[in-house]
């Protein structure tokens, strides 16, 4: 009779990740369930994040459209997917036609994308569907995301202008190498309060997407809500044509 299958190393992993995070979360005063963590599987196989489903997970996220698309109809429907990253006007609709079960978009970062979104929703009857904005908070000009200092204005063009949009917190991306300073934590943490202020919204309802492999446990100290990691959980991705 065969045994209950040996934990493969992914899993293990995830285990690792979820109880470092969960730790994170009590030096912050929060339950383990105030902080959730997204699996982001991309560049590796659907066999892999079937593993981690096996396991228990069901939160997960993918960067680039054209794998998410192949990849999302061969899992299960009841996995919560989060598109994190910069997302093309032209394939939005793809997106949302492939992947049902897509839970929130983690990379709203201006007004054109927020509208095509919005009417892409409307357009295939869908739900209203969550997003986050997605903050440059380190300056660096090859991350996208839009300036500290208009998210307010593009935190309110979702929530007012948007009605297919729900508009649920900010996303940012840290330094280059993964070991986001503070600074870019606490640039965050400020946009926060102020975009609370501006619309209105109750502060335990806001999300905020920081922290990622290198640098996640300091993200949840300083307030995450959601953390995106990917090679600590799936191992390190190799790119053959492509720079991260
Ligand atoms: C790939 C990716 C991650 C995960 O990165 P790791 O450092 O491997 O954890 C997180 N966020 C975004 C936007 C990504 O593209």
């Amino acid at each position: 009779m065969a045994a209950a299958a040996a934990e493969g190393a992914a899993a293990k992993a995830l285990r690792a990740v979820l109880g470092r995070a969960a730790k994170a979360a009590e030096r912050s005063g929060r339950a383990a369930e105030a902080v959730r963590v997204v699996a982001v599987g991309k560049t590796k196989p659907v066999s892999m994040v079937r593993e981690l489903y096996d396991a228990g997970h069901r939160c997960f996220g993918e960067n680039y459209v054209q794998e998410f698309v192949t990849k999302a109809p061969q899992l299960p429907e009841d996995i919560r997917w989060h598109f994190i990253g910069h997302l093309q006007s032209n394939k939005v609709k793809s997106l949302l036609a492939a992947v049902p079960n897509l839970h929130m978009v983690e990379g709203v970062d201006n007004v054109k994308i927020a509208n095509h979104l919005d009417r892409a929703v409307s357009s295939l009857g869908r739900d209203p569907l969550k997003v986050l904005v997605q903050v440059n908070t380190s300056g660096e000009e090859s991350k996208s995301g839009i300036d500290p200092s208009r998210c307010v204005e593009l935190a309110k063009h979702v929530k007012l202008a948007c009605p297919h949009l729900i508009f649920s917190g900010l996303m940012t991306i840290g330094m280059k190498d993964y070991s986001s300073t503070p600074e870019n934590f606490k640039a965050l943490v400020n946009c926060k309060l102020e975009v609370c202020k501006a619309i209105d919204m109750p502060a335990e309802q806001f999300e905020l997407s920081m922290g990622m492999s290198g640098d996640f446990e300091q993200a949840i100290e300083m307030g995450s809500t959601s953390v995106r990691i990917g090679s600590t959980i799936f191992g390190p991705r190799e790119y053959p044509n492509k720079k991260n």
